[in-house]
């Protein structure tokens, strides 16, 4: 497949957080990393074809690997990258010094993420995060000394038990990065969050429309309903899974997506198999032309500027009207959907309930 993404996943993280229900590993000895690395490798050599538009070393944290390590990753890589390809990786703060980050430069990843969730040290230690605020800043600041100019920051807001969230917004202003993800805690079973309750609907919505205001004002892009970016950085790589291109994943768990044959791969999600078998594959499915259509409109409609009634045309070769003429009517009447030019985007509404609004495009299947 030729692939427009290419997503490889590092699962092992220094502990696991309190809230994580990610496919990530806290106790992983250097014999398993090595043996991964080394699997990682022998993937992306089976799987990756031309060039990528986008790489993602995400995780887990990609850093919990030795920096020899992930040279070797990034290296494994490079045939199928150029001087175009955003390359990004995922790390969490006080896993990588000033060297590790000169390093990653230096070897062309050019764009860097980091998990820095709360700027409260009182907050990060309940959400069982290793490093304080001030690691997060002298993190960000030795990246910017490696020249890295393309930073994310994650935060995470509708904390139950977090006191003046705002501040967080506040001293990330300040900071500036070129692109802020911006999440609700999810409280999720078999987490150790499960059993706790989440903040209701109404603070929910309330914090994260001060979320978007704040932002806004500070000169930041709402270009998905969890994402920023500011003089038009866009995370490419993502916004590639919004508009249904070919992508490989590679590592444990990822998924991939062949758009020509329209099918969706899995990978083992047993950290055993994946070291033991050739076939990492768990699971195909097909992606059948009603499933495609119906992805066209819950992924796309993600990006805060809609989705083009044109392209859904150009793609399928008939009228969106003609196969969901009813949705449209019955989001249009709720104030779910704006439809003006032939583009159709979520209301402020619809975004605040946008997974009602999507379930909408795949139950009229
Ligand atoms: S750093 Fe991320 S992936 Fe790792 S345990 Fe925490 S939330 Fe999970």
């Amino acid at each position: 497949m030729k692939n427009t993404g290419i997503y490889v996943h590092i699962p092992f993280c220094a502990s696991r957080c309190n809230y994580c229900n990610f496919l990530s590993i806290g106790d992983a000895d250097a014999e398993v990393k090595e043996k991964y690395t080394k699997a990682l490798i022998e993937e992306i050599r089976a799987k990756a074809e031309g060039k990528a538009d986008t790489v993602y070393l995400g995780g887990g944290t990609p850093t919990a690997l030795s920096l020899l390590q992930i040279l070797r990753v990034i290296d494994a890589l490079r045939p199928y990258t150029d001087k175009n390809t955003e390359f990004t990786i995922e790390a969490n703060p006080k896993t990588v010094d000033k060297h590790y980050l000169y390093k990653l430069e230096d070897a062309g990843v050019n764009r860097i993420s980091f998990g820095m969730q709360s700027t409260n040290d009182g907050v990060l230690k309940k959400l069982g995060r290793t490093h304080t605020y001030a690691d997060f800043w002298d993190t960000y600041n030795a990246a910017q000394d490696a020249g890295f100019n393309n930073i994310n920051v994650d935060l995470i807001s509708a904390v139950p038990f977090a006191e003046k969230e705002k501040d967080d917004i506040h001293r990330l202003i300040n900071i500036s990065p070129s692109h802020i993800s911006a999440y609700s805690l999810s409280i999720e079973n078999g987490t150790n969050f499960e059993g706790l309750t989440a903040v209701s609907d109404e603070v929910d919505r309330a914090k994260y429309a001060y979320i978007k205001e704040e932002l806004q004002n500070a000169g930041y892009e709402w270009y998905e309903i969890s994402n920023f970016a500011k003089n038009g950085k866009y995370s490419r790589h993502n916004t590639a899974y919004w508009t249904r291109k070919s992508y490989i994943g590679v590592g444990l768990g990822a998924h991939s997506f062949d758009k020509e044959k329209s099918v969706r791969y899995s990978n083992v999600t047993e950290l055993e198999t994946y070291l033991s078998e050739e076939n990492k594959i768990a699971e195909t499915t097909e992606i059948t032309r009603t499933d495609a259509m119906a992805e066209f409109f819950f992924l796309g409609l993600r990006l805060i500027r809609g989705v083009s009634l044109h392209d859904f045309y150009d793609e399928f070769g008939v009228s969106a009207e003609s196969i969901y003429g009813g949705v449209f009517d019955n989001l249009l009447k709720h104030r779910l959907i704006h439809k003006e030019g032939g583009v159709i985007r979520l209301t402020d509404y619809g975004v605040d309930v946008s997974n009602t609004v999507f379930t909408e495009f795949i139950q009229s299947n």
